[in-house]
C-alpha cells in the first residue's frame, strides 16, 4: 500500500489475486473502474486501498501509454462506442509515432545503461556498432556486413555511400537541419548530431567523449531520439507496426484535407515512404543523385571544364544517368506528383577532396593538378549557403537545368508509354529563386527544351515549373513570382535561415544559450516559427494565389514533418505537405488532427 510500493519495499500483488483476496472490494472496484473509464472516456490510472475489506479510491487520472498502447486505447474506445474517429485521431500524440517505425533499443539493456554523452537527437531510432571514421570505411566495413556507426565533425554529400551503410551517425558539429540530419532523416537511420563535447582526432581515427578515448572497432551505442550517446553494446529490436497502427492511419486519410508528399531523392526512399502513405514526392533533391556510382566523375569534369563545349560534353554522360533515376522515381510513384528540384548546393560541395581524386580528375580532364586546384580553389565561398547556388548555378550554367530538363521529360516520356493510364505531369521546381525574372530567366532555357523533346518524341505531355519559396523576397514578391509559376513551394530551411539571419548549420552553436535565457523555446529549424517565418508563408499565399488560382503550393522544409507546424500549414491554405519518409505517417496524423481541431 502507498509508499511500501511506490518505494519499492513490497512487491505488489497481481490484481488478478484480489479477487480471491477481497471479492466484494474487488467487485466493488471493477465497477467503480468502469464509472471512472466511462466517465473520461479515457483509459485511468487509478489508485485505491482497502481498509478492513473496504475500498477507497485515492486517485484517477488519465494514464500514461506508449505509443503502441495508445493507438490500441483509441482503437478500444471506438469499439466500445466510448469514442468517434475523430476524437480517437485526436488522442494520439503524433510525434510519438516515430518510436513505432525505427529499431529501439532493448528496453530492459538501456535501463541498465548510462549515457556518456549527449547531442541533438536529429534523427530517431537506435543504433549501435562499431565506430568508423571515414565515409569509405564505413562503406567497406558496412558493406561487408559489419554494424557500423560513423562518427565525423559533420557529414557532407561525399559520404552519401557511407552514411548508407550505417547503422547510425554521430556528428561533433550540426544542428537539426545540418547535412547529416536530414539526410539520415530522409534515410530512416538514427542520427545524433552536434555533440560538441566530443573531441575529435580525425587523422589518428580517434575521438574523446567523457573522459574515454575511442578508436576505430571500438562499440558505442546512440539514440537518434534522445540524443545520448552510450559506451558499448546495446542491443536494438526491430520495431513492429500493431494491427491497430492501421486502423489509425485509415481514420487519419479519412479526416484530413491537406496531402502528404514525401522527400525522397531514390526509388527506395520513395517505396518505403510509399508504404508509409505518402501520395507524391514534393522535393527530390537531385544533387543527391550527383554521388552515386560513375557520375561523380562526370560531374566533376562539368564543374572543372573551361568551355561550353567542355561542359556540355560532361552533362551528357550524365543524362542517361538522372533519366534513369527519374524513370525509377516515376515507376516508384505510380502516376502520382514527382517534384524535382534542380541543382542546388554550391559546386565545392562535388569537388575531390583527396589527392587521388584530384590526379584522377586532372588525367580525366587532360589538366594538370596545379589548374585543378586553382579551379577547386576558386569555387571557395566565405558562406556557401549564401553564394553561388541554387537558381544561381542556373543562371551561370543554363546547360545544366536543360540536361535537368531533358532527363525529367525523357524520363516522362518513357514512363507514360509504358503506363498511359497514370497521369504523370512532372513537376520542375527551380530553387531559391528571390526575384522574378531569375525564375523567367531559368524558365526560358526549361520550356524551351522541354518543348523541343516533348516535340521531337511526337507526344503529348503536360508538364509545370514551378519554383521554392525560400529566400524573403520571393516571398514579399510572390505576387509577381505567381505569374511565371505553377506551383510553390516553401522551402522552410532556407526560408527559416534567411528570416532569422541564422546560418542552418552553425545555428545549433548558440540555440542552447538562446534557450537557457528563454529567447527561444524551440529550435525554429525543426519547429516552424509561425510569427515571423510564417508570416511569409501566408503573405506569400495571399499574393500568390489571387494572380494565379490555379497554383498550388506545399512546404518542403523540414518543418512539413513536424505535427505543430503541419497544423499551421493546414490552417493558412497550404495544398500539401512534404517529408521525410518515416515522418509521413506522424504528418498525415498531424493533418487529420488540424482538420478535424479546425472544423
Ligand atoms: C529548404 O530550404 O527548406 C529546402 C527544402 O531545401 P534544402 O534543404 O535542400 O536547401
Ligand atoms: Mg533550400
Amino acid at each position: 500500500q502507498g509508499e511500501d510500493v511506490v518505494a519499492g519495499v513490497r512487491t505488489p500483488m497481481h490484481i488478478s489475486e484480489m479477487e480471491q483476496k477481497f471479492p466484494e472490494a474487488f467487485a466493488q472496484f471493477t465497477q467503480v473502474c468502469k464509472t471512472l473509464e466511462d466517465h473520461y472516456r479515457d483509459m485511468q490510472d487509478m489508485e485505491f486501498t482497502v481498509e478492513h475489506g473496504k475500498l477507497y479510491m485515492l486517485q484517477t487520472r488519465n494514464g500514461k501509454r506508449t505509443a503502441q498502447a495508445a493507438l490500441k486505447i483509441a482503437c478500444d474506445l471506438v469499439d466500445e462506442g466510448m469514442r468517434t474517429e475523430e476524437e480517437a485521431v485526436l488522442m494520439i500524440d503524433p510525434r510519438n509515432l516515430d518510436t513505432l517505425l525505427h529499431p529501439q533499443f532493448d528496453a530492459k539493456e538501456l535501463k541498465a545503461a548510462t549515457p556518456m554523452g549527449k547531442g541533438l537527437g536529429a534523427s530517431p531510432g537506435a543504433a549501435c556498432g562499431k565506430v568508423v571514421f571515414t565515409a569509405e570505411d564505413a562503406k567497406a566495413q558496412g558493406g561487408a556486413g559489419e554494424k557500423v556507426v560513423l562518427v565525423r565533425l559533420e557529414t557532407s554529400p561525399e559520404d552519401i555511400e557511407g552514411m548508407k551503410a550505417a547503422q547510425g551517425i554521430l556528428t561533433v558539429r550540426g544542428g537539426m537541419t545540418s547535412h547529416a540530419a536530414v539526410v539520415a532523416r530522409g534515410m530512416g537511420t538514427c542520427c545524433v548530431s552536434g555533440c560538441s563535447d566530443i573531441t575529435m582526432d580525425e587523422e589518428n581515427k580517434q575521438f574523446t567523449l567523457a573522459g574515454k578515448t575511442f578508436h576505430e572497432g571500438d562499440f558505442i551505442s546512440i539514440d537518434g531520439t534522445t540524443g545520448n550517446i552510450y559506451d558499448g553494446i546495446i542491443p536494438t529490436v526491430d520495431a513492429t507496426i500493431a494491427g491497430e497502427f492501421g486502423r489509425v492511419m485509415a481514420w487519419a486519410d479519412k479526416y484530413r484535407t491537406l496531402k502528404v508528399r514525401t522527400n525522397a531523392d531514390t526509388p527506395a526512399d520513395a517505396k518505403k515512404a510509399r508504404e508509409l502513405g505518402a501520395e507524391g514526392i514534393g522535393l527530390c533533391r537531385t544533387e543527391h543523385m550527383f554521388f552515386e556510382g560513375d557520375r561523380i566523375a562526370a560531374f566533376r569534369e562539368m564543374i572543372c571544364s573551361d568551355t561550353l563545349e567542355e561542359r556540355e560534353a560532361a552533362l551528357e554522360k550524365i543524362l542517361p544517368y538522372q533519366q534513369g533515376d527519374f524513370e525509377k522515381l516515376y515507376e516508384a510513384l505510380e502516376g502520382n506528383p514527382v517534384t524535382i528540384r534542380f541543382l542546388d548546393p554550391p559546386l565545392h560541395e562535388f569537388v575531390p577532396t583527396e589527392e587521388a581524386d584530384i590526379e584522377a580528375l586532372a588525367k580525366a580532364q587532360g589538366k594538370s593538378v596545379a589548374e585543378i586546384k586553382a579551379i577547386i580553389d576558386s569555387l571557395h565561398e566565405f558562406n556557401p549557403m549564401m553564394g553561388h547556388r541554387g537558381c544561381r548555378l542556373a543562371v551561370t550554367y543554363p546547360e545544366i537545368a536543360k540536361m535537368q530538363t531533358k532527363a525529367v521529360i525523357r524520363a516522362a516520356i518513357n514512363v507514360k508509354k509504358a503506363h498511359p493510364d497514370w497521369t504523370l505531369v512532372p513537376e520542375i521546381m527551380i530553387p531559391l529563386v528571390g526575384d522574378i525574372k531569375e525564375l523567367k530567366y531559368v524558365k526560358k532555357f526549361v520550356v524551351e527544351t522541354a518543348d523541343a523533346e516533348i516535340a521531337a518524341a511526337g507526344v503529348e505531355l503536360e508538364y509545370e515549373v514551378g519554383t521554392m519559396i525560400e529566400i524573403p523576397r520571393a516571398a514579399l514578391t510572390a505576387d509577381e513570382i505567381a505569374t511565371e509559376a505553377d506551383f510553390f513551394c516553401f522551402g522552410t530551411n532556407d526560408l527559416t535561415q534567411m528570416t532569422f539571419g541564422f546560418s542552418r548549420d552553425d545555428a545549433g552553436k548558440f540555440l542552447d544559450a538562446y534557450y537557457d535565457a528563454k529567447i527561444f523555446e524551440n529550435d525554429p529549424f525543426a519547429k516552424l516559427d509561425q510569427t515571423g517565418v510564417g508570416k511569409l508563408m501566408d503573405m506569400a499565399i495571399k499574393l500568390g494565389k489571387p494572380v494565379n488560382p490555379a497554383l498550388h503550393i506545399g512546404i518542403c522544409g523540414e518543418h512539413g514533418g513536424d505535427p505543430t507546424s503541419v497544423e499551421f500549414c493546414h490552417k493558412i491554405g497550404l495544398d500539401y505537405v512534404s517529408c521525410s519518409p518515416f515522418r509521413v505517417p506522424i504528418a498525415r496524423l498531424a493533418a487529420a488532427q488540424a482538420a478535424i481541431s479546425n472544423k
